[in-house]
């Protein structure tokens, strides 16, 4: 059997690359976020700075929402018009390339991934192997980030009418979802910074915890991979089983047992690819004429993709939104009596006793 090491170039520094790139772009909008929020509370309208719209890619509560909201009305609603496209475009990469989100722009994901290297090393020196839960307790921990995505499709898309829809996205409780997402972390209570501490914790020895069995939006990306016409196969009459392919993938699939991969927990990393030293034996194939696409073109493929969906969104106008600053400095004022409202007569009651009607009225 020929061994050809050279056969393409390992693609995970390009990854890195586009990882880093991604969470430096998260970080950026992060500081002109905070600038932003500080600058609400001069309560000056002409002090108040520009709010980086990216800023919605961190609510996809409101634009799974959104998103529903225009399949009945065909309408973008006004509140989070960057959140929809971030979220349209997420959606249509993983269908396009699996759950490629995950591995090669999601920030969680990269730092989820950065962790369990920094564990592999420490465990690799204390026990010389990687932990993985075994499989009677990972397979029910696994189902949990389906519970939580199973609630939110369940509350939006068989509670929600459309009269609903449109009253929680109205509300100023949604307006200001980004700001109170701030303030979460910002004035961040004891509670929740030992929850995130746990999981922190936790993912240095269980390789990402958070993504495997917590997050909703992998489970939501895991289901939609099954459509991705693009899938990792192996040729089992050029395969010599030596296993590295599954010795170095972090989703502990056991590639070198299956000649298509079709799990969820796939996330398209291509490290098992790279990994793999028989030429043209693990590649990237499209499901329907089994032909191979390069990893290179991949790697293309997810971030134009991307770029090309967010692209329609920032070109069509659907990227600001059209609140003023004089609206956002009033939310901002009111922004502690916005709690989250359970039920669609909470709403109402919100978006009146709010007083910012004019709001509603966009
Ligand atoms: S099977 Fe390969 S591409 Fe999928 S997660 Fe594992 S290493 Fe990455
Ligand atoms: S890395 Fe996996 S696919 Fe490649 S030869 Fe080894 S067992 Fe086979």
């Amino acid at each position: 059997m020929k061994i050809n090491k050279n056969n393409e170039k390992p693609i995970q520094k390009y990854r890195f690359i586009i990882q880093s790139t991604f969470a430096l772009l998260c970080i950026w909008i992060g500081i002109e976020f905070t600038i932003f929020v500080k600058s609400l509370e001069s309560e000056n309208a002409n002090l108040v700075t520009y709010r980086p719209p990216g800023v919605e890619g961190f609510l996809p509560i409101s634009s799974l929402m959104s998103l529903y909201y225009f399949i009945l009305t065909g309408e973008i609603h006004y509140a989070h018009p960057a959140g929809f496209f971030i979220f349209l475009a997420i959606l249509v990469v993983s269908f396009v390339a699996g759950k490629s989100f995950c591995s090669w722009l999601c920030p969680i994901g990269f730092l989820s991934e950065m962790i369990g290297d920094f564990g592999e090393q420490i465990l690799k020196k204390l026990i010389k192997k990687r932990v993985k839960i075994p499989n009677i307790i990972d397979y029910p921990l696994r189902s949990l980030k389906y519970l939580l995505l199973g609630f939110f499709v369940y509350a939006i898309f068989f509670v929600m009418t459309v009269d609903a829809l449109k009253s929680f996205l109205d509300s100023p409780y949604n307006l200001v979802a980004d700001i109170k997402m701030y303030y979460f972390f910002a004035r961040i209570s004891k509670f929740s910074l030992t929850v995130i501490a746990i999981l922190f914790v936790l993912s240095i020895f269980i390789r990402n915890f958070w993504c495997r069995y917590l997050c909703p939006y992998g489970a939501l990306l895991g289901l939609i991979s099954f459509l991705s016409p693009l899938k990792i196969k192996r040729d089992t009459n050029k395969c010599i089983n030596c296993g590295l392919c599954s010795k170095v993938c972090p989703s502990f699939i056991k590639v070198d047992k299956i000649v298509t991969i079709r799990s969820d927990e796939c996330s398209t990393c291509l490290n098992c690819v790279d990994a793999c030293p028989v030429a043209n034996t693990l590649e990237v194939k499209t499901k329907i004429i089994d032909k191979k696409i390069p990893k290179k073109i991949v790697a293309i493929i997810i971030v134009l993709v991307y770029i090309i969906i967010t692209g329609i969104g920032i070109l069509t106008g659907h990227w600001q939104n059209t609140i003023s600053k004089e609206e956002y400095i009033i939310l901002h004022k009111n922004i502690d009596k916005f709690g989250h409202p359970t039920s669609t007569r909470a709403i109402d009651e919100l978006n009146k006793s709010s007083n910012i009607g004019v709001l509603n009225e966009k």
